[in-house]
């Protein structure tokens, strides 16, 4: 898996798409959650750009966009998906938060006279640009079945196993999966 360019700002670590799902990867934008190593990979704005342009959605195009809808929403979406794939309850009142902002975000959708499909309106502020990741989350949460809905032992990144055989177990085989491996390897040897 390939790292995302995304500016760093002198954090040791890279940030990945191990998500599968867009809200799972937009709450993946913070590194080691609750812990000494936390990292905000969107703290910085031009960040919250790149990041929705290799997710091939919509941005807001002036130079100057607020970003602060995007740190509520993610708060919202990881009090939501998170308790999800750890097979905990989800705080009903997130829940609430979450319906409310999918209904709003369906206000702004027309039907295309020309294509007679529904279309969303090119988004002008950070809020907007928000609606696919809502939708995506409210998808996961009402899905018939979460088994598939997954976190990461090792840093809690969260993740839907598409694999065939539903056995992936770590974010990336090639950080916290070989991370492991070596500790194992490590006691193995010591004992
Ligand atoms: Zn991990």
């Amino acid at each position: 898996m390939d790292a995302l360019d995304l500016n760093p700002d002198g954090y040791g670590g890279t940030y990945k798409l191990v998500g599968g799902r867009p809200s799972l990867d937009f709450v993946n934008t913070i590194s080691w959650p609750d812990t000494e190593r936390e990292h905000d990979w969107l703290a910085l704005p031009e960040n919250a750009r790149r990041w929705f342009a290799a997710m091939e959605l919509p941005f807001p195009r002036g130079k100057t966009v607020d970003v602060a809808p995007l740190y509520k929403a993610r708060q919202l979406l990881t009090r939501v998906l998170r308790p999800l794939a750890h097979e905990q309850t989800v705080p009903e009142a997130a829940l609430a938060e979450l319906s409310k902002a999918v209904a709003k975000a369906y206000q702004s959708r027309a039907i295309d006279p020309r294509t007679l499909a529904w279309r969303w309106p090119e988004p002008s502020t950070a809020q907007d640009a928000l609606t696919p990741l809502l939708l995506d989350a409210a998808e996961l949460v009402t899905a018939a079945d979460h088994e598939r809905l997954r976190y990461c032992p090792s840093c809690d990144w969260l993740f839907q196993d598409q694999t065939r055989n539903g056995q992936r177990r770590w974010c990336d085989m090639a950080d916290c999966g070989s991370r492991d491996k070596a500790r194992r390897y490590y006691h193995r040897t010591k004992a």
